[in-house]
């Protein structure tokens, strides 16, 4: 199997998954596509998502990546990246939710994190030594890049945040683990980090004596492991609703998680039709409405994760449709709402839903999933926890009136408990390479 360009029209150029991997982008700045499809035998996949999700991703990840790891390391690899539950739960009759926010930092970034770095650690095995992989964040990326990449031989992580403005909880996520991950405080905003990560991959003598990547959302070994939970939740689904094709709603910001399931569906996965859900940053709904690609400066929202004005990954959702609008809207209907809504999504889910607390970008799921009368699941992105800020202004009368606050899971209290470390640095370039 090789990888190609999204814009490699002609299939030109094909790369291994090494190089892929390695590279994140193409150098035609298109997005890796694996050569042609396979097809998923859906027998198949039913019995091994009965005996567990992992043996379900092992069989479909073959697929995807069948020459440059064998059977028995992917094996091996999935087995510990997918340790974690993955439920398919009723919310109303004919609505169900995927949750998938049961990873070690609550939200679904831990499917393609602990997967990119399993892999990265097996395709990096041979040449003995060792790679620095550059990721910086927001917040929710970093979390999940640190967990996946933590412990991996071989493999440092360094992670770029600015100062101040992550969560305290995501700040706990990334500095409490030690061992290969090295967070960096920097005193700038996200776009500084972004800066300083692009200005190495730009410094051709500093990469030559330095073997670094990035950990990019782009990459194809981020991308394809989120396309297996949708096979998972199908199995689920169908053991109650046998012949129906469910409807699929996904909160979207770039696009990566939708254009995983479209990656299923070209798999063979049965889906009636796509929801693409989005908070204000309308960008791929109005696109959907009028065909024409307009994107934009994003606008904050209490769902964060998908401010998003320019998603990455359109171009990889154009491709699979054969950048045929007809295609593309016959398939995926779009749903935004306004901020106001996302509120009321997380109110109308606990009164429905016998006090779910739900967190903001899973409510605009459910928020389409009403809009459209939906027989299928929307996709939970993120566990409430994260959100506290968030569902406190949401639910205030209904947790005071019931006598409750925000569940904390464990696990997350405890990372909050730890000593944190990290280095703080000024945005600047020779710092941060001295640091390397
Ligand atoms: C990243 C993220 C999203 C958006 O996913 P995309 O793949 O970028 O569309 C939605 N919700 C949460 C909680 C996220 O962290």
């Amino acid at each position: 199997m090789k990888y190609f360009s999204t814009r490699d029209r002609d299939r030109k150029y094909g790369f291994s998954l090494r190089q892929a991997a390695f590279m994140g982008l193409a150098p035609d700045g298109g997005l890796f596509i694996p050569e042609y499809i396979p097809k998923a035998d859906l027998d198949t996949v039913e019995k091994l998502a009965d005996i567990s999700y992992a043996d379900m991703a092992v069989y479909l990840a073959g697929l995807i990546f069948p020459d440059e790891v064998s059977h028995s390391e992917l094996d091996a690899m999935i087995r510990k990246a997918c340790d974690f539950p993955c439920p398919l739960r009723k919310m109303e009759d004919d609505i169900y939710t995927l949750e998938l926010f049961h990873g070690p930092t609550f939200a679904f970034k831990d499917f393609g994190g602990r997967f990119m770095g399993g892999m990265l650690g097996l395709l990096n095995e041979d040449d003995g030594s060792d790679l620095t992989v550059l990721t910086a964040t927001s917040g929710d990326t970093g979390s999940a890049v640190a967990n996946g990449f933590y412990d991996v031989p071989g493999v440092k992580v360094v992670v770029l945040y600015p100062e101040g403005k992550v969560s305290p909880i995501q700040e706990s996520q990334m500095t409490t683990l030690g061992k290969n991950i090295f967070p960096v405080r920097v005193r700038g905003s996200f776009d500084d980090c972004q800066a300083l990560v692009k200005a190495i991959f730009n410094d051709k003598e500093f990469r030559a004596g330095h073997n670094v990547t990035s950990a990019n959302s782009i990459n194809l070994l981020r991308w394809v492991p989120q396309s297996f939970y949708y096979f998972y939740a199908w199995a689920q689904w169908k053991k109650e609703h046998s012949d129906i094709a469910p409807d699929i709603v996904v909160p979207s910001g770039n696009y990566g998680n939708i254009t995983a399931g479209m990656l299923a569906q070209k798999m063979g996965l049965p889906v009636r039709r796509w929801i693409a859900a989005s908070n204000a940053n309308d960008v791929v709904p109005a696109f959907l409405r009028s065909g024409k690609y307009v994107p934009r400066a994003s606008v904050r929202t209490p769902a964060n994760a998908m401010d998003v004005g320019a998603p990455s990954n359109f171009e990889r959702m154009m491709e699979l449709y054969s950048h045929d609008f007809q295609e593309l809207s016959a398939a995926v209907s779009g749903y935004s709402c306004d901020d106001g809504q996302i509120y009321q999504g997380i109110r109308d889910i606990y009164r429905c839903c016998g006090g779910y607390i739900s967190d903001p970008h899973s409510a605009i799921g459910y928020n389409a999933a009403k809009a459209f009368g939906i027989r299928g699941f929307y996709l939970s992105t993120a566990h409430s926890a994260k959100f506290g800020e968030v569902i406190r202004k949401a639910l205030a009368e209904e947790l005071a009136a019931d006598g409750r606050d925000i569940e904390m899971p464990e696990r997350l209290r405890l990372a909050m408990e730890k000593p944190k470390s990290y280095v703080t640095i000024d945005n600047d370039i020779e710092m941060l390479k001295k640091l390397i």
